[in-house]
């Protein structure tokens, strides 16, 4: 079985995804924002409420939640409108899917001459390249071959040969994107950035500026399920319920604020042959998809950093994972393991279903 999802039809998964979990009111695909109870409800209405607006961005559903207090509701809902017309042009300059994007320009370039680019992809690749580093290139955006080739085998439901997975690894590998001043250019002919596993956290921190900027402070930001959290719903906590990989009920909930949430799971796009499931994450150091792991949720300071972090600890598996983040502060993981079984980072507590954060 194939299960290639393209962008405009993810939405409709999402919406599903809400009805089947019995979360009414919103919906993401990977962590799940729970709406109130009727008593919280009523509160809400004496000290303020949540303006709400969404758009099909970047290859997903892209949603922003504000609280407001009385009166700051107009405001509220013109800043949300600007916010998301600020990731649409972010889009539009670092989607690889975007023609006229610097990063489609560096990728039509490559083996060929330095391309200039401005500060939005500087910053990404900068950021992309301190996780590749420490991921030790389990995260690597330039995995654009390899995730063209298994993207190809999805749709045609065929493993690609060996020599094809070979051929393509020449073309992959973070040390090989040049920056010159403000240009870019990639060393290999047929290389190619793929910002598929970060573009929507660095978008979520974006949208997070823009809206402290505008004297916001307690508002979700969802890029498709990658979250950045901030304050509070009033006198409420934001209530977050995290998607399980192989079941309609939710894996855990959470109150996490003053962070990002990110999740990388197989559970969307994958490939069944012999058994066995290969999903859309690519480890680049061998050309085949992570098979350890059926997700990885991370909470991190940044949107961008959580995203990253989910897909290298997905291609990394627990054990090595785990290591990477008991070494650095404030990033906690959770692994479901192919058998169903759970672990998560020391600075984690899951009881029940409840998963919190160890003071
Ligand atoms: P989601 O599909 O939920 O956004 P991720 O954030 O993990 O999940 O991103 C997965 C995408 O990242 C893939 O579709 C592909 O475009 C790209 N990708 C796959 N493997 C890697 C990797 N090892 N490093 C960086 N990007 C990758
Ligand atoms: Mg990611």
């Amino acid at each position: 079985m194939s299960v290639e999802i393209p962008a405009f039809y993810r939405i409709g998964v999402g919406a599903i995804g809400v009805v089947l979990i019995a979360i009414a009111g919103y919906s993401a695909r990977n962590t799940q924002i729970a709406v109130s109870d009727g008593e919280s409800d009523a509160l809400e209405s004496a000290s303020g409420g949540v303006i709400e607006a969404m758009r099909p961005l970047m290859g997903s559903h892209f949603s922003v939640r504000v609280w407001a207090t009385p009166g700051r509701e107009p405001a509220a809902a013109e800043t949300i409108n600007q916010v998301l017309d600020g990731v649409a042009e972010l889009e539009e300059q670092i989607s690889g899917w975007k023609p006229n994007s610097d990063t489609a320009r560096v990728n039509a370039s490559a083996g060929g001459v330095a391309v200039p680019v401005g500060t939005e992809l500087r910053d990404l690749l900068a950021i992309s390249e301190r996780w590749a580093r420490s991921t030790d290139g389990a995260f690597d955006v330039t995995a654009g071959p390899l995730t063209d080739l298994w993207r190809a085998a999805r749709s045609h439901d065929v493993l690609p040969s060996d020599e094809a997975v070979q051929g393509v690894l020449e073309r992959i590998g973070y040390e090989k994107i040049e920056l010159h001043g403000d240009s870019v250019r990639l060393r290999v002919p047929g290389m190619k950035l793929d910002f598929g596993s970060i573009g929507k956290g660095f978008a979520a921190d974006r949208a997070a500026m823009l809206l402290r900027g505008k004297g916001f402070s307690d508002f979700i930001v969802d890029a498709g399920g990658d979250l950045v959290v901030s304050g509070r719903r009033g006198d409420a906590h934001w209530s977050l319920g995290i998607r399980h990989p192989r079941s309609p009920r939710l894996l855990a909930t959470a109150r996490f604020t003053d962070c990002a949430i990110a999740t990388s799971g197989d559970y969307e796009q994958y490939l069944v042959a012999d058994g066995n499931r290969y999903s859309h994450i690519i480890d680049p150091r061998t050309g085949w998809p992570a098979r350890s792991v059926s997700s990885v949720v991370v909470i991190a300071r940044t949107g961008a950093d959580a995203d990253a972090l989910a897909t290298g600890l997905f291609v990394l598996g627990p054990e090595a994972g785990l290591e990477l983040v008991e070494k650095m502060s404030s990033v906690e993981a959770l692994f479901t393991l192919q058998g169903g079984g759970v672990r998560h980072s020391a600075g984690l507590s899951l009881q029940g279903d409840l998963l919190e954060l160890r003071k």
